[in-house]
């Protein structure tokens, strides 16, 4: 028997499912489409289920899924998503399904807080005490860990709907709040205001500017609110190379020299990259069984 943890990554178009060893090791992988909760959880359970009659044993699973979740042990829909916007997925019960079959303990939280736990674990925010990870993609999400732990409070933080400055007048794709931080700078609001995929946008394309705008004075709110020592900047839209150095040009200019930074720091040391690329969802399901 090899004794391993198993890990749930559950994205909006799918679910990346692994048996790994406690320090990262993958000793099996597999992606299975986010359809319906029915035919989605089924093929989870199956996968699970298979590789245990292949003789690996776990004891433990963790679970870093989209939002909104119900993260309050006390409550009845605990380990649920919520009111999702995605179809079919609203009060769908994650984590009671695969209780039920495996027994095992299961740790929850959101793939945000996930992602921000392993990359102060692993990644690029170690040896920080506060740390928030911010993926900007298909949508805007945010995780924060302070101390160790993710941020849960009232629900847990959705730092895609902050509202901003929308100097530029758009009117925003977010469905609730129209010109929220999601609703301005995702990949799909991108592709809404510009009327063109957020990647064939060339690089003189004024949309990139107004995005590092954006992208800065969420920076500089997150800087001001939770002090971070890191604030590690993921997801597909960025890639786009030079928009990192943009967004730290910005935030620099915003926060006109009122943060003393210690003298060894500069905001490029804060603001940053991932440092665990694309496992760092499955990596953060692993960190919350760790907690
Ligand atoms: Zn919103």
């Amino acid at each position: 028997m090899k004794d391993c943890i198993a890990v749930i990554e559950a994205g909006g178009t799918k679910f990346n499912c692994a048996l790994v060893t406690s320090d990262g090791e993958f000793l099996s992988e597999t992606r299975i489409g986010t359809t319906t909760p029915e035919q989605t959880m089924a093929e989870v359970i199956s996968y699970f289920r298979a590789q245990r009659e292949q003789g690996f044993a776990f004891s433990k699973m963790g679970i870093a899924s989209f939002g909104p979740v119900d993260l309050n042990p006390a409550s009845a829909t605990y380990g649920y998503i919520t009111a999702t916007p995605k179809p079919h997925w609203s009060n769908t019960d994650l984590v009671g399904p695969l209780k039920r079959e495996f027994g095992c303990e299961i740790a929850f939280d959101t793939d945000v807080n996930g992602a921000a736990l392993a990359e102060s674990l692993w990644g690029a925010a170690t040896g920080t005490d506060v740390a928030i990870y911010v993926t900007v993609g298909t949508g805007i999400g945010g995780g924060i860990v302070i101390n160790g732990k993710p941020v849960h409070g009232l629900i847990h933080p959705e730092l895609g709907h902050m509202l901003l400055p929308n100097r530029h007048q758009h009117a925003g794709a977010c469905p609730f709040h129209g010109d929220c931080l999601e609703g301005l700078a995702s990949g799909a609001a991108m592709g809404q205001i510009w009327q063109q995929a957020a990647e064939t946008l060339e690089d003189d394309h004024p949309a990139w500017q107004q995005q590092a705008e954006v992208l800065a004075a969420m920076c500089h709110n997150l800087l001001v609110t939770l002090s971070p020592q890191k604030i590690v900047l993921g997801g597909g839209v960025m890639a786009k190379p030079g928009l990192l150095e943009q967004v730290v040009i910005l935030t620099t200019k915003t926060l006109a020299g009122y943060l003393t930074l210690p003298a060894d720091m500069s905001l490029k040391d804060i603001l940053c990259l991932p440092g665990l690329g694309n496992k760092a969802g499955m990596l953060g399901a692993l960190a919350l069984t760790q907690l």
